[in-house]
């Protein structure tokens, strides 16, 4: 237990009990971080929280490639039947059997694109290089951004996308602007994200949707795998959620959950998988030491295919139980 050093953003607890020691895996640091848990609400989180100074100098620069994973294919035929018939603003597919079947063929790779919605106006807060972005944008939404990061915006530049260079806090967006708002693996990394959450609903049309997308504490990854499980990514998440602790945040932003549920992620398994072997659950103390594990951790080979093919079926069964290791959350402002 912590004592008063740690005031929970969620429940305003001051308890805490430890749960892991993590590293940061991606880049060698002489530091070790603490998870703790509130023990008031359940909340995962670092102790101590960085500062917003110390957060600017967190990331690697190739952070954003690092996360994206292997990029989706809509050019499949599959993909582009599923496009026309489900996802597209002027689609014309009306059997509910036909939207539930392509859903089904197409989830692997379009996973993460939402169905039309009001006026199918999306804001992808952390929309990163503006993949997604012109995903939708092709499939005829009207597409706007925010993101930090400086390379992201001249690449969401030259692919002629409306993206923020700044937080959502300074951007200038009308208020009740959108109808679907993606916050995705974004409310991880917030200092504050009970104000990240309130600002958001600010932007929303009435009826819109937020969704909340980032790593679920409770599934079976962080279980197996603890300090080397992929979702945890100290110090660059602060906070990490369960779908208990995910619905405290929406209220406390005055927002209600319509859906929660978790998603398998063969991609986070494989990664934590890597961590595992590659790097072990402990690192050397000597920062040369760590410095030379990481370097040789990120040149060795992931079978990020196979391990996707093999995994599919479990992860998915995983998923079903709320085990999964991504959390979505469907949040709406009334
Ligand atoms: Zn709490």
């Amino acid at each position: 237990v912590t004592g008063d050093r740690h005031t929970c953003v969620l429940c305003g607890g001051r308890d805490s009990e430890f749960v892991v020691t993590g590293y940061d895996r991606m880049q060698a640091r002489e530091q070790d971080y603490r998870c703790v848990r509130c023990t008031g609400c359940g909340l995962l989180s670092l102790d101590p929280t960085p500062t917003p100074a110390e957060v600017a100098g967190l990331y690697p620069p190739d952070y954003q490639t690092r996360i994206a994973g292997p990029p989706r294919n809509f050019e499949k035929p599959i993909n582009r039947l599923a496009v026309r018939y489900l996802y597209g603003v002027g689609s014309v597919g009306r059997s509910r059997w036909l939207r539930a079947l392509f859903r089904g063929l197409s989830g692997r790779i379009l996973a993460g694109i939402r169905e039309r919605h009001g006026a199918n106006r999306l804001l992808d807060v952390g929309c990163g290089s503006g993949q997604l972005l012109a995903a939708y944008r092709t499939l005829g939404w009207q597409v706007c951004g925010i993101e930090m990061s400086a390379e992201g915006c001249a690449v969401c530049a030259e692919k002629r996308l409306e993206v923020h260079h700044g937080t959502i806090f300074d951007a200038p967006f009308a208020a009740q602007r959108f109808d679907v708002i993606l916050l995705s693996h974004v409310i991880e990394h917030m200092l504050d994200p009970v104000a990240v959450l309130t600002r958001a609903a600010a932007f929303l049309a009435p009826r819109g949707m937020i969704v909340v997308t980032t790593p679920n504490v409770r599934g079976v990854g962080f279980l197996v795998f603890g300090s080397c499980w992929f979702g945890l990514d100290p110090p660059r998440h602060v906070f990490l959620f369960d779908p208990h602790t995910i619905v405290l945040l929406a209220q406390r932003a005055g927002l209600t959950p319509m859906r929660v549920v978790t998603a398998a992620s063969p991609r986070i398994l494989c990664e934590s998988r890597h961590y595992a072997r590659t790097q072990g659950r402990q690192l050397p103390t000597a920062l040369a030491h760590r410095q030379a594990l990481l370097r040789e951790s990120a040149r060795r080979w992931k079978p990020y295919k196979i391990y996707r093919d093999v995994m599919s079926p479990l992860t998915l069964v995983l998923a079903l139980c709320g085990r999964g290791d991504i959390l979505e959350a469907e949040l709406r402002a009334v």
